[in-house]
């Protein structure tokens, strides 16, 4: 096993990983910014190297730096969290040419999965199940109206590189193809610097369900069931929950041992997502994540394992520690993701926290490198915490997580707080009863 790690990342996720390593007896190594120099993360850590200035380009995404740090301070390997260098090839490989172990999987399989047209016929050609849609890249207009009109409308024209909902554009009629085809590339060039594009057939009312893999390097490959993640704001995930409440214990079982088989058929190793939409009663792979996400948080508390762990050891080389059969579903959780965003506007509001006091109790979880007086920086992502809860079924980790929420303060900036304990009031979210546009249709009524 690893004696110690550097952790390139920062905020909520750095500090999981921290607490992962630490109840694994391996020593960490915080990396920061100048303008993180006092965060939670760097505190806990056992050592930690400022790598350069507030911009991310200048620090959390500086390769040259990060390896300096892990270097200087001896570690075995390098856990590159969620986002800034979690999905980067290149500096998987060149964590491994320099001798150290990255806690992800191959760059190959990164690579793989990263260009969503490539992912899209791997899968496809491993029996999962895609959206209609073109064959590979589309590179003309022309093309893109040929394909839209063997589809149908309503098309999706999407960024090959794609990532956080960006480069994704709606065709309603062939008089929007052009349009969408040109705003789709053009934001797909400014995000990715790759302006592929590829198109789907866009599903008008389906729910987005992943199923949270494991893989290692003896062959060995489980599933840990899904998540729902229909509720979202463009494209971003708001509240996710496991299972999810428009699946039967049937499909579950199904769609969880196809995506398993998958992924020990082309020798991943490590923790991933593989992203399907749902609609009735059918299954569409859209992508597959190849690291960490956020959200795993639910599927540890539904089947109690330690996740981060399990990513650690299969890096090690060791095996998988649970077989299928050991996997249990226990309940319910639900993640809220709270933002440092003004609820209605959702424009970000760095700041001061004061008052901080988070909620508490049985089956109550806060992933949050916030403390009272901590400056929330303007430079990186705006969520601030998240907040997991477990019951025994769906109906009591509800009145959990409103019970939780009414006791969470979060002083001197604005947050999402308030937004989440509107959602989790509505009808239709007791209910179960929402689609991945639903978020975006009830706050259009507001
Ligand atoms: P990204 O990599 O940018 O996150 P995804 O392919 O994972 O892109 O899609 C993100 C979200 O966009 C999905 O969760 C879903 O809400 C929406 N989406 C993607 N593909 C489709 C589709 N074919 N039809 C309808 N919505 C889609």
């Amino acid at each position: 096993m690893f004696e110690k790690v550097l952790i390139a990342n920062r905020g909520e996720i750095a500090l999981r990983i921290h607490r992962a390593c630490r109840e694994m007896g391996i020593h960490t190594v915080a990396v920061h910014s100048t303008a993180d120099a006092d965060a939670m993360h760097v505190r806990l850590a056992d050592e930690s190297v400022c790598i350069g200035p507030p911009p991310a380009r200048d620090s959390y995404l500086n390769i040259p730096a990060i390896l300096t740090a892990a270097a200087i301070t001896g570690v075995d390997a390098i856990h590159p969290g969620i986002g800034f260098m979690s999905e980067n090839a290149n500096f998987a490989e060149m964590v491994e040419q320099h001798g150290f172990t990255f806690i992800g999987p191959t760059p190959e399989h990164i690579r793989l999965m990263g260009d969503k047209v490539t992912a899209k016929k791997t899968v496809k050609a491993l029996g999962l199940p895609t959206v209609p849609g073109s064959d590979g890249a589309v590179t003309t207009i022309e093309e893109a109206t040929k394909i839209a009109e063997e589809i149908g409308y309503p098309v999706l024209i999407k960024a090959a590189a794609g990532g956080g909902g960006k480069g994704m554009k709606v065709a309603h009629t062939a008089k929007d193809i052009a349009e969408s085809y040109q705003l789709a590339r053009g934001e797909a060039r400014a995000a990715f610097g790759n302006d592929e594009v590829y198109m789907e057939k866009y599903l008008e009312k389906p729910r987005h369900i992943e199923v949270q893999l494991l893989g290692d390097t003896h062959g060995n490959a489980v599933h840990f069931g899904e998540r729902d993640c229909s509720i979202q704001r463009r494209h971003q995930k708001v509240i996710e929950e496991a299972p999810s409440p428009g699946l039967n214990a049937n499909e579950r079982e199904q769609i969880g041992a196809l995506a398993a088989k998958v992924i020990q058929k082309i020798g991943y190793r490590g923790v991933g997502t593989i992203e399907f939409l749902y609609e009735h009663g059918k299954f569409y792979f859209i992508e597959m994540n190849t690291r960490l996400q956020i959200e795993h948080t639910i599927t540890e508390m539904i089947t109690g394992i330690d996740l981060v762990r399990e990513q650690i050891r299969v890096a090690a080389g060791q095996p998988i520690s649970y077989k299928q059969k050991d996997i249990v579903f226990n309940g319910h959780a639900i993640e809220c993701r709270i933002n440092a965003e003004n609820p209605e506007t959702f424009a970000p509001s760095p700041g001061t926290i004061v008052g901080y006091h988070a909620p508490g109790g049985l089956d109550v979880r806060v992933d949050s490198a916030l403390y009272d007086g901590y400056r929330v920086p303007p430079h990186y992502d705006s969520m601030i915490a998240k907040l997991i809860v477990h019951g025994a079924n769906r109906n009591e980790c509800l009145l959990r997580l409103r019970r939780a929420l009414e006791e969470f303060v979060i002083g001197g900036v604005d947050t999402t707080l308030p937004l989440h304990r509107r959602l989790i009031a509505q009808p239709d979210f007791i209910n179960g009863n929402y689609d991945i546009h639903w978020l975006e249709t009830f706050l259009a009524k507001l």
